[in-house]
């Protein structure tokens, strides 16, 4: 199948190709659960402000259809692929069967760059992807949510172009939507949320003292802005964060709550005052105790994976790791990896809730929410650790065997 091919999905491929070997799955299986069930690639135009017409390519991949509807985000990215969008599906499938969640994989994307498109343009491009996308989704056939570069505002315009086709309104067509159209309450808090939890417990595992810790993020987007705060809430040092634009670095920690202040009005953390500039690059290989990739796929490469200096990695981004670098780490039993199909899937939970939620227009409150949560993810953390001790594997093929053997 050359249509997906591309180095995130050859990567999802060999982590499925070492599960497969390892659960012995016979030959003539394999392909069948790794590639997609099926694909769709629209030709999105859209009316520029300035009055042009551009084209964008639009995608929608979902995997695996067997456990019931499809779930996965929406991306908005320059880079976004088919093969891409096809390795963040299939990862998907696993994360959801890993957590039992009644779900396949799906994941989405529109090759664009948002920081450059104004609201109005953004407004105009989802919407006419919703439009293309209508005979392919709906909340018992595929339900999306935010990812990289969309956000609440662009669920908001998915629900209501599908509504508007529908006839009446349809919230559980999509989740991470605005709370006062249907949306969960701790649903943007959730992936980010989760990796802090999990770390805590990874702490408790290798007995390091999460007060004492330090901590250095990759990504100070969604999901890296919360897992900062919610590490510092558990009393971990935040020393260094980035984003697209830079990063920044203090040794004696950084201010948390100044920085939102500076990221609300420059909307990068480039910049920030009470610390030095610092490279994306230079801040992985930091000395931290908790290194939290948020960002993008393929960081930790094999260039840099033995020079990484953490005790714990906390894969909040999808597929941050490559099967390369998971060689060279496997060599250092010193650092303990929480995998991203874990690590993040706090995100897909609170978007089941969501769904759940607006399919019996019955909404709970924030601290039964996050006690499902945190249930969910716990379950799932013991299960792991215990296969991974149990055949001495390492945690990112323990978590993908519990969840490729449930596909
Ligand atoms: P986001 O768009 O809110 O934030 C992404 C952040 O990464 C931004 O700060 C951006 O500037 C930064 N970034 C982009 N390119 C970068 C680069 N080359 N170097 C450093 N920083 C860079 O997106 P998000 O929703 O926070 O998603 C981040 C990651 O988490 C993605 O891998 C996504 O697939 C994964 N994820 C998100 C969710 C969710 O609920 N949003 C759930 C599960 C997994």
């Amino acid at each position: 199948m050359e249509i997906y091919d591309h180095p995130t999905f050859r990567m999802a491929c060999r982590q499925f190709d070492l599960v497969a070997d390892y659960l012995q799955i016979p030959e003539n299986e394999r392909d069948r659960i790794k590639y997609p069930k099926r694909s769709m690639i629209v030709a999105v135009p859209v009316r520029r402000d300035d009055g042009s017409t551009q084209v964008f390519a639009g995608y929608r991949v979902q995997h695996y259809l067997t456990l019931g509807p499809t779930k996965g985000g929406l991306r908005y990215h320059p880079d976004v692929t088919l093969g891409e969008v096809a390795a963040l599906a299939m990862w998907m499938s696993w994360k959801c069967a890993l957590t039992g969640l009644p779900y396949g994989g799906a994941k989405g994307g529109i090759a664009c760059d948002p920081g450059k498109m104004s609201k109005a343009e953004l407004e105009r491009l989802t919407r006419r992807y919703t439009q293309e996308m209508i005979p392919f989704i709906g909340p018992q056939v595929d339900v999306m949510a935010p990812d990289l570069g969309t956000n609440e505002q662009i669920m908001a315009w998915i629900m209501d172009t599908y509504s508007v086709h529908a006839g009446y309104t349809v919230p559980s067509i999509v989740t991470g939507k605005p709370v006062g159209l249907g949306g969960s309450l701790g649903r943007r808090e959730a992936t980010g949320r989760g990796v802090a939890y999990l770390v805590n417990r990874a702490t408790d595992t290798i007995g390091l003292d999460i007060t004492k810790a330090t901590a250095v993020v990759q990504g100070y987007g969604n999901v890296g802005s919360i897992a900062a705060l919610s590490l510092a809430r558990y009393g971990a040092k935040i020393i260094a964060v980035s984003d697209v634009r830079g990063g920044i670095h203090n040794a004696k920690g950084i201010d948390l709550f100044a920085l939102e202040k500076h990221v609300a009005e420059k909307k990068t953390v480039a910049g920030f005052p009470e610390a030095e500039p610092i490279s994306n690059e230079q801040l992985l290989l930091l000395p931290c105790d908790i290194l939290v990739p948020a960002a993008l796929e393929r960081q930790i490469t094999e260039a840099n994976a033995a020079k990484i200096q953490c005790r714990i990695l906390a894969e909040a981004a999808n597929g941050p790791t490559t099967p390369e670098a998971d060689e060279i780490i496997a060599q250092r039993p010193e650092i303990f990896v929480i995998p991203d199909v874990l690590c993040n899937a706090g995100g897909v939970i609170v978007s089941y809730f969501e769904w759940v939620q607006d399919l019996q227009s019955f909404f709970w409150g924030e601290m039964e929410i996050v006690d499902k949560l945190f249930r969910i993810l716990e379950t799932a953390f013991t299960q792991v650790v215990a296969l991974s001790r149990k055949q001495k594997l390492p945690m990112r093929l323990a978590a993908l065997s519990l969840g490729v053997k449930r596909v």
